[in-house]
C-alpha cells in the first residue's frame, strides 16, 4: 500500500505511523519500549500492525 510518508512508531516491532509530535502509536508501545519488552509484540492491537501478526 502506498502511503503519504509519515513517522513510525518508534517501537522496533511496530509500523503503525504517528503524527509528527509523536513517538509511539499507542500507550502500549511507549510501555513496551519502556519495559524493555521490545522483543515482544507490541500490543498496540492496530490492525494493520505487523506486530499483530507475528505470532
Ligand atoms: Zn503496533
Ligand atoms: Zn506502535
Amino acid at each position: 500500500m502506498a502511503e503519504a510518508v509519515q513517522n513510525q512508531c518508534a517501537h522496533p516491532k511496530c509500523t503503525c505511523p504517528v503524527s509528527e509530535d509523536q513517538q509511539y502509536c499507542s500507550q502500549a508501545c511507549s510501555e513496551a519500549v519502556e519495559n524493555g519488552s521490545m522483543s515482544n509484540n507490541c500490543g498496540c492491537s492496530h490492525a494493520q500492525c505487523v506486530g499483530e501478526m507475528a505470532a
